[in-house]
């Protein structure tokens, strides 16, 4: 029997307008996103804790 295993990616993402980083390390605790919550787990209607924009208004992160 196949165990299902969450996985976490780790994928950080950040807010276009403000420059906000998502990090799933950590979630965002002040809007109740736990940590280890991949961005893509987190509800739509969430909004940057910094600006206020959607989720639509984050890009992936990396580092170059
Ligand atoms: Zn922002």
């Amino acid at each position: 029997m196949a165990i299902k295993k969450r996985v976490i990616d780790y994928t950080k993402y950040m807010c276009k307008k403000c420059g906000f980083l998502y990090d799933p390390k950590y979630g965002d605790q002040e809007s109740n996103v736990n940590p280890l919550t991949n961005f893509n787990e987190i509800p739509d209607d969430w909004k940057c804790p910094i600006c206020n924009s959607d989720k639509t208004d984050f890009e992936v992160f990396t580092h170059l």
